[in-house]
């Protein structure tokens, strides 16, 4: 599963070569065997019979870019007809009557929905531990975590239990799976991708976002799910956005990059674990020998966006997920209470821990008095840190830096200390204060463990870190099998 492309895959399904039907059980197989934990859900008897029409019905879907591609789909989006928990037992139950547009433009071109995985409660969290539905292990390492909140997604494709996934990124949980687990993972620029039918943790910070085992396949579907979309009001219209057609980019292949000019900023390497340390600089020094150059610059208010992103996503939080009443959607208890008891029971038994943490934190910081001096200054350092973002990407094409600052850690070994975990974001946070498109691809591995290399361009340049991700990629095998 791991060799094999989805272009090779949908090319082999319309020639016939490909049983699509073989193709679905074979992936139903594996994760029934399977001990990672990567779906919450699975939508296997309309998995099967979709690919029994589509192996009958071939001739008729030549135009599929998608066509019997296996996907696996992240609980935070909303798919019509299949339970949508954000893997909280709050919404244990709950089946969205519609589909998120992104599943619109999937089915569309003939992608077949695997089942819903697993990730950390409401987007919360860094390792897929918070969910209701317990932990998925990493499959490079049993003991260890897939990272998150998309761990499920990442954790199925790099395992083979799905050939693609969706995930979604507030501050990192694409880009940090994918790292941990081995797999490519881009989060789009703010505006890029429909939110629309993405259940909300922080809204103004995330975006649904591709991954994949490769490049080429992660600028596939990112093509497939940034189609314009009205009922989004924060996506961005940009009407000849020739940087849209991703995937002809990666056709070029290697030598662009030469004459790329990459900025290397400190900060992203303080507190970074030497290993990881050191296999970025090898692919910084990889770039050099593909012809591009790199020069260390400094940013020097990315100190600040660690505490910037968490005042703004759990007070985003606080007010999101005041929807979830026990009235509307989901968990129901059985009582005959007041509005006030039902409200505060439902939402005491239905959210976990770290939810409730948040909304707490979130609560206080735009409460009266404080608002000012905690989310509104957070606000002024989220435009400070754009702007520099913005002067350092006139400077360089791209900015390179390790996606997380250590491998995958134990299973239980951070859970208990949240301050430990948030400062595993310290890479990848900054980035979506600034709406900017970053990718995560494997640049090397510790005892089994994969690292990942963050490049980050600026606003609607995917074509950038796509392009030079897959220079990297095609130039350089991280993985011997
Ligand atoms: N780990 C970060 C958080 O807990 C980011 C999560 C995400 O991107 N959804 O907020």
């Amino acid at each position: 599963m791991k060799d094999i492309t989805v272009a090779e895959v949908v090319a082999g399904i319309k020639s016939g070569d490909i049983s699509c039907e073989e193709l679905i059980s074979g992936i139903y197989e594996r994760i029934e065997r399977s001990e990672l934990n990567c779906y919450i859900t699975l939508n296997r008897d309309k998995a099967i019979e979709e690919a029994i029409r589509v192996d009958k019905n071939r001739e008729a879907y030549m135009d599929k870019r998608l066509l019997g591609v296996p996907i696996a789909i992240k609980d935070s989006i909303s798919t019509a007809g299949i339970q949508t928990t954000c893997a909280s037992k709050i919404l244990t139950g709950y089946v969205p009557p519609y589909d998120a547009t992104v599943i619109e433009a999937l089915k569309r071109e003939g992608a077949i929905i695997i089942g819903k995985t697993n990730m950390d409660e409401f987007c919360m969290g860094t390792s897929t531990e918070t969910s209701y539905y317990g932990p998925t292990l990493n499959p490079h390492d049993h003991t260890r975590v897939p990272g998150g909140s998309s761990g499920g997604s990442a954790a199925a494709v790099s395992a083979g239990e799905a050939l693609i996934a969706l995930g979604s990124d507030t501050g990192g949980s694409i880009r940090c799976p994918a790292s941990f687990c081995g797999v490519v993972g881009l989060k789009p620029t703010y505006g890029l991708v429909s939110r629309y039918g993405l259940i909300a943790y922080a809204n103004s910070l995330e975006q649904i976002g591709p991954i994949a085992t490769n490049v080429r396949d992660t600028a596939l579907l990112l093509e497939v799910i940034s189609a314009k979309d009205e009922r989004d009001s924060t996506q961005i219209k940009i009407d000849n956005n020739s940087n849209s057609n991703y995937v002809f980019k990666t056709e070029k292949n290697g030598e662009d990059v030469r004459g790329l000019r990459i900025g290397v900023c400190r900060e992203f390497l303080e507190g970074v674990a030497p290993e990881v340390e050191e296999s970025v600089w090898h692919a910084i020094y990889k770039f050099e020998d593909l012809g591009a150059s790199y020069e260390e610059i400094s940013l020097k208010y990315l100190k600040y966006a660690l505490a910037a992103y968490y005042i703004i996503a759990m007070s985003e939080a606080s007010s999101n997920l005041a929807r979830f009443d026990g009235l509307r959607y989901g968990l129901r208890l059985d009582m005959d209470a007041d509005w006030h008891t039902t409200f505060s029971r439902i939402r005491g038994e239905g959210f976990g821990e770290e939810v409730k943490r948040r909304i707490i934190l979130g609560t206080y910081a735009l409460s009266v008095g404080y608002y000012g001096r905690y989310y509104l200054k957070a606000l002024k350092i989220r435009t400070l840190i754009k702007r520099e973002f913005e002067a350092a990407l006139r400077a360089y094409d791209i900015l390179a830096m390790p996606t997380m600052p250590c491998v995958a850690f134990k299973l239980g070994e951070r859970i208990k200390d949240p301050l430990s975990l948030y400062l595993a974001d310290v890479n990848t946070v900054p980035v979506n204060l600034a709406g900017l498109p970053s990718i995560s691809v494997p640049c090397g591995v510790f005892n089994g463990l994969p690292i990942g290399l963050q490049l980050v361009s600026g606003q609607f340049q995917e074509d950038k870190i796509i392009n030079a991700a897959m220079a990297y990629e095609s130039s350089f095998k991280v993985f011997s099998s």
